[in-house]
């Protein structure tokens, strides 16, 4: 039976200002959340410090959605690991496919923030996954393992990785549970080769791509897929908690 605690984590990407932000948060501490299951909100950095102080103390994680490799300096529009600290975020997320396909995130730019984000005791969510044109070439694995390569020498205490095929998010198309497990499966062989058996046993690998209520029990019921990053079905309170429930049904049933 494995140890890893299911983590769902909310990626509202460039949604919700302060107003909407806010009210969202206060709706979420008034649910009764699973405490089996771990939970992370990442607004847009300019909700952070409402949402943090609403969140400072309750169960319920803070999360940036990037940061900057440098602590400081003219990187116009960028934001820096202690300025995140500083607002209580613990969380960020890195190397999301659209900061890759949109921003010209790369592999080596990617590495580069998550070893600053945990310089700066910061824990990383490190999103990876092939485009459809990878996957239709056979190249699924490929991509993974490249992707994965620069996650060496980073702390696998502080480390979430997200496997997200590029293809299913924000398209409605989930991989299927059994495609997630290969990946997520062939995701920790590679964790244990660029650290330890332990550590890689230890290590969530949330599976992100049009989850939803529907959708999320089948998909974390498979053996390695350790919980979820969610992007739409974040956006609202409803279909979240939905989400969190499935996973906490899914730890009960393993505990028993
Ligand atoms: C994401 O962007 O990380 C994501 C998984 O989005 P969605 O759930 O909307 O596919």
């Amino acid at each position: 039976m494995s140890t890893r605690r299911f983590l769902i984590a909310g990626n509202w990407k460039m949604n919700h200002g302060v107003a909407d932000a806010t009210a969202l948060v206060e709706r979420l501490l008034q649910q009764d959340l699973p405490s089996a299951v771990d939970v992370v909100v990442c607004p847009p950095f300019v909700s952070l410090p409402a949402t943090a102080m609403l969140l400072t103390g309750s169960r319920i994680g803070l999360g940036a959605q990037n940061v900057h490799s440098e602590t400081q300096g003219a990187f116009t529009g960028e934001v820096a690991a202690p300025m995140l600290a500083e607002l209580g975020v613990e969380w960020v997320i890195i190397g999301h496919s659209e900061r890759r396909a949109m921003f010209g995130e790369s592999d080596a730019t990617a590495a580069a923030r998550a070893r600053r984000a945990q310089e700066e005791g910061l824990t990383v969510i490190f999103c990876l996954g092939e485009t459809l044109a990878e996957r239709e070439a056979e190249q699924t694995l490929d991509v993974i393992r490249r992707q994965a390569s620069v996650l060496a020498g980073l702390d696998p205490a502080r480390l979430v990785v997200a496997y997200e095929p590029v293809w299913a998010i924000g398209t409605g198309i989930t991989a299927t549970p059994e495609q997630a497990q290969e990946a997520h499966r062939f995701l920790r062989t590679e964790l244990a080769g660029l650290f330890d058996d332990n550590a890689a046993g230890a290590l969530r690998i949330l599976y992100g791509g049009s989850l939803k209520p529907a959708n999320a029990a089948e998909t974390l019921s498979q053996p390695d897929v350790d919980g979820g990053l969610i992007g739409g079905a974040s956006l609202d309170v409803e279909p979240f908690s939905a989400i969190i429930r499935a996973a906490a049904v899914l730890a009960a049933g393993e505990s028993s």
